[in-house]
């Protein structure tokens, strides 16, 4: 099957744009009927539902951002009684308090739809066998993806994190054919599998990837593909929205499709906060079409990205968008420049002499920002003598100073030093305080 939802994800865009506009107009009286906070906004901002006739108006809306759900925690911003709420999630609490999201019977429905799109556009089918290694719990990843794939059909290993021994054998043994996990999970897989005393990747019949939770860059993904065999796509979401599977890639790896008959996406300058044009980077704001739950009206994700349109090679017509380059709130202001850690991944993953470990560590000593890059070196280069050692050391920080502008200090470490990671990763330790 190429597509699990033809009509849907091939849809012509004039026909798009008027049932967008059809569920937009229903979503927002909906909210604005059922929870304070929208008819708050939407009475301060002088709006009304009758205004709101399509897609065309939407920028007439306020915009909600993270805070407001904090400050209605833990359920203010639901919109359907309790009764009818099925599913708690929590988001995993990355940059503070965690977000509460409830959902109906058709949101998970809807949310697991989403999944079943993207697994088909990755060529996963009813044959295959799904090890699902992201948290099972309060984060979406697990029971979230699970649900999708039970939806396509595959036979799915419900792994979970941890226990990399076991997911090892499992994989194995069962002959998993698609692992889905965090990018960083997966290079700590790989790199467990190519150590394994007795088990040898041909003993593996992995295919596909399904990589998401957190940026990862295509030196990544190409490091991944090569060291598991597979191909590796991606999957974007997050629990504001509804959880993963917002949207995925198809197996042109040309962008990630956004399902956006249910989550309709904008882009704008976070500064001025004016929509930008196609191709232009810049904030990532979600609508929520169908959710009854919690649903979410011009939600700001702080995910840094561009939208393309157009007919893709898989001939899909939903919008595509970039791989996220961070959120604006990864962004690192080091001396003055601005610094993601998706840049510095990109180049340490250029030089295979390094496993793709990092840490950044930033600092403030007499009132000068530091900058340091532990970053770890493969086993099989770990044996050369202190001055090819040295001469990579430089090779490193010339590439970064060229992507970056600013010199960072380099600490090339042992194999195996740096924390593996079974969720998401942490590449970031701000030892700063600011006054
Ligand atoms: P938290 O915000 O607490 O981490 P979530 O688990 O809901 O909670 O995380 C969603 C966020 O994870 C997204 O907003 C985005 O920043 C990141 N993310 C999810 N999928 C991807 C992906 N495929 N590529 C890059 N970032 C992603
Ligand atoms: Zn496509």
């Amino acid at each position: 099957m190429k597509y699990w939802n033809e009509k849907m994800e091939c849809m012509e865009p004039s026909a798009m744009r008027a049932l967008q506009s059809e569920r937009l107009r229903a979503i927002v009286r909906y909210t604005y009927d059922r929870v304070p906070f929208y008819r708050r906004r939407m009475d301060e901002a002088g709006v009304s539902p009758s205004d709101i006739r399509g897609i065309d108006d939407l920028a007439r809306l306020p915009f909600m951002q993270k805070q407001d759900l904090r400050d209605n925690y833990p359920v203010g911003m639901f919109a359907a009684p309790l009764t009818d709420i099925v599913r708690f999630h929590a988001s995993s609490g990355t940059t503070g308090k965690p977000i509460v999201a409830g959902y109906t019977r058709a949101d998970l429905d809807h949310w697991s739809e989403g999944i079943a799109r993207c697994f088909t556009a990755y060529g996963v089918t009813c044959d295959d066998i799904a090890q699902i290694s992201y948290g099972y719990g309060l984060f979406t990843g697990g029971l979230g993806v699970h649900e999708g794939a039970t939806k396509v059909g595959c036979s799915v290993l419900p792994a979970s994190t941890g226990n990399t021994a076991k997911q090892i054998l499992l994989m194995k043994d069962l002959g998993s054919t698609v692992l889905c996990s965090t990018p960083s999970y997966a290079l700590y897989l790989a790199e467990a599998i190519a150590q394994h005393p007795d088990i040898r990747l041909s003993d593996l019949r992995l295919r596909i990837g399904i990589f998401g939770a957190e940026p990862w860059t295509s030196g990544m993904r190409a490091a991944l593909e090569e060291q598991l065999h597979i191909h590796a796509y991606d999957i974007y979401g997050l629990t504001e929205v509804s959880g993963p599977g917002v949207g995925g890639e198809c197996q042109c790896q040309c962008g990630t499709h956004i399902w956006e008959d249910l989550f309709y996406p904008e882009v704008i300058d976070p500064v001025t906060l004016e929509p930008v044009p196609d191709g232009q980077t810049g904030e990532l704001v979600f609508t929520t079409l169908l959710k009854e739950g919690m649903p979410v009206i011009r939600y700001r994700t702080r995910d840094l990205t561009y939208l393309t349109r157009g007919r893709c090679d898989c001939g899909r017509t939903a919008v595509r968008m970039g791989k996220i380059l961070g959120r604006s709130d990864d962004m690192l202001i080091i001396r003055g420049v601005n610094v993601f850690p998706s840049q510095v991944e990109a180049v340490i993953m250029e030089m295979p002499e390094f496993t793709g470990q990092y840490r950044i560590t930033v600092d403030r000593v007499d009132n000068v920002d530091t900058f340091d890059i532990d970053v770890e070196l493969g086993l099989e280069h770990y044996a050369d003598s202190m001055d090819p050692l040295h001469r990579l050391k430089l090779r490193l920080t010339d590439n970064l100073v060229s992507v970056l502008g600013i010199k960072p200090a380099i600490h090339i470490v042992e194999p195996g030093s740096i924390e593996r990671s079974t969720g998401k990763a942490k590449h970031v330790i701000d030892k700063r305080t600011f006054a």
